[in-house]
């Protein structure tokens, strides 16, 4: 019982977060920033800061995480790091020669007010930053927001690289939003399945789950280039996948350069693909191909066969907002009932479209924005669950309550293969449902006793 002092009886907490929902900002800002080409991410601040970004991002993807820090002491502390910062772009592109170095902020650069738009002209000006790469930066001070609005800021200062040229590349920009590197690849699959041209931002895939080659490449081949960024003003249209992660980039895009947005949820489950597949086939114009309504078919026919032991199941969520929009939409359409949910990232929106998601469900549905896993905890402890969702800092809750855990989300430090096995589409949905279907039919086998153990369940 690792959590054994975690109470039943729930008090008011107004300043306290116990065992965190969430994680600090620049992670998010640096997993975006990978998925640029050629790009090597910059901590602004202390080393420590930055070795525990690199740190969660590897064990997450099990791949090395490249990036480099401003290396902060004392004096850049109290006199502000622009002269550590100038001096990392010199050895960066000297050392490294990465075509793009994307810098983040963090707490410490923040609170001493560092200035990274204007740090950044003297570069250019005092001539460190070559000929045809880029130096751009976000914002992510982590006192605020969590890792998905870090990502989202980030996610931002690429959109600003796009430069119109008034002719229309026939492209749209789709912002997939914090998902695995094998889930960019599926909606690729899917764009290109379906016809449409696109330009996405950022893209991970090829990045942090490519192949081991036994050659070194401290720039993987894959990843948005800057040259498509500067494109996407030109794009006909913007999707963005997600409130939370890519709306701020889109609405940017619309508001900047007149490319027009629509933001959907992620493609989780069956109703969110529906959603995007019908945005990819009216931007497109075309109708939907065989293959795609075949995989959609597989997916509903998994939902019919299984769906006596999906029906009524408690759920507990714990996670990041634009997964958990969808997540939740789709275990109420399995007839399921997710009854504790919570993020960390804060959010009044998140909480009522829940709400929304969850009207009909029967059961008391609880939900909190800017929660953390004691409070989930202590709900699961006043109304128990069959199955817990969530990332891997959810073991101990499933461990002690003795809960079947479906690990999904960010980070999963203990478990291989979901940078691999994609969660979005269709094909995404049945490796959703085989996975929790999974879960369950073991506890099942696990607690039946002998004379009802059966073969075929
Ligand atoms: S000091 Fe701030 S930026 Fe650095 S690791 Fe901690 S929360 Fe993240």
């Amino acid at each position: 019982m690792l959590l054994r002092h975690t109470p039943k009886e729930i008090s008011g907490r107004a300043a306290l977060t116990i065992n965190p929902a969430k994680t600090c900002q620049p992670i998010g800002a640096m997993y975006a920033a990978l998925g640029i080409h050629g790009c090597l991410p910059h901590s602004h601040g202390s080393q420590g800061c930055c070795a525990y970004h690199r740190s969660t991002l590897t064990r997450h993807y099990k791949e090395p995480i490249s990036a480099a820090t401003s290396s902060f002491t004392e004096g850049a502390s109290v006199f502000g790091g622009q002269a550590n910062l100038l001096q990392a772009i010199d050895n960066i592109f000297s050392v490294y020669d990465p075509e793009v170095i994307a810098v983040h902020t963090t707490c410490l650069s923040e609170t001493i007010g560092d200035d990274l738009k204007q740090i950044r002209i003297k570069a250019e000006k005092e001539g460190k930053i070559p000929a045809g790469k880029t130096v751009l930066g976000a914002n992510t001070p982590s006192y605020v927001g969590s890792h998905v609005t870090g990502f989202s800021n980030m996610v931002k200062s690429m959109a600003g690289l796009a430069e119109p040229t008034g002719k229309k590349n026939g492209k749209v920009n789709v912002i997939p939003g914090w998902v695995e590197p094998c889930d960019m690849e599926e909606l690729k699959r899917l764009m290109s399945l379906i016809g449409v041209r696109f330009i996405m931002f950022p893209d991970t895939s090829g990045v942090l789950n490519g192949p081991l080659s036994g050659e070194y490449a401290m720039f993987p081949e894959g990843g948005v280039t800057v040259r498509e960024l500067r494109s996407a003003g030109d794009s006909i249209g913007t999707l963005a996948l997600g409130e939370w992660c890519s709306a701020d980039a889109a609405r940017w895009l619309d508001a900047r350069h007149k490319v027009p947005c629509s933001v959907l949820d992620m493609p989780f489950g069956l109703a969110a693909t529906d959603r995007f597949i019908d945005a990819l086939r009216t931007i497109a114009g075309v109708s939907i191909p065989e293959q795609v309504s075949h995989e959609r078919g597989q997916l509903v026919d998994m939902i019919s066969d299984m769906h006596q032991y999906f029906y009524s199941r408690k759920v507990a969520l714990a996670g990041d907002p634009d997964q958990l929009i969808s997540m939740t939409e789709f275990l109420v359409s399995l007839d399921m009932c997710p009854v504790h949910i919570v993020t960390g990232t804060p959010g009044r929106k998140f909480e009522e479209r829940i709400r929304e998601i969850t009207g009909e469900v029967p059961c008391t549905v609880n939900v909190r924005a800017g929660g953390d896993m004691f409070l989930l905890h202590q709900w699961i402890k006043n109304e128990p669950v069959d199955l817990l969702i969530g990332n891997t800092y959810c073991k101990y809750i499933a461990r002690d309550e003795d809960i079947p855990l479906v690990r999904w989300g960010f980070p999963i430090l203990d478990r291989q293969g979901h940078q691999y096995f994609p969660t979005v589409g269709y094909k995404g949905g049945l490796r959703i449902l085989e996975k929790i279907l999974g879960v369950l039919l073991d506890r099942q086998d696990r607690d039946a006793p002998e004379k009802s153990f059966e073969l075929v369940m």
